[in-house]
C-alpha cells in the first residue's frame, strides 16, 4: 500500500507537475516555481500550505480603477 503523492507538487496554475522548489530558511517557506508557465509561489514547508504568489513580475495581475 503507498500513500498517493502530495498534490501541492503540482503548478496551481497550468497544473504542470514541472515544480521547482527551493527552501528558503530565513522566512521558512518554499519557494516553488513552475517550469512549465514560470510561475512563482510559496508554500509553508511541511504542510505544502499555499501561502501566495512570490513574484509579481510573471503574474500580471489588472488593476482596477482609473488614475
Ligand atoms: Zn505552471
Amino acid at each position: 500500500m503507498s500513500a498517493p503523492p502530495a498534490s501541492h507538487l503540482r503548478c496551481p496554475y497550468c497544473e504542470a507537475y514541472a515544480v521547482g522548489r527551493l527552501y528558503l530558511g530565513s522566512v521558512h517557506l518554499d519557494s516553488c516555481e513552475c517550469l512549465a508557465c514560470g510561475a512563482r509561489w510559496d508554500e509553508e514547508p511541511g504542510s505544502g500550505a499555499f501561502r501566495g504568489r512570490a513574484s509579481r513580475a510573471s503574474v500580471v495581475v489588472p488593476r482596477p480603477g482609473p488614475s
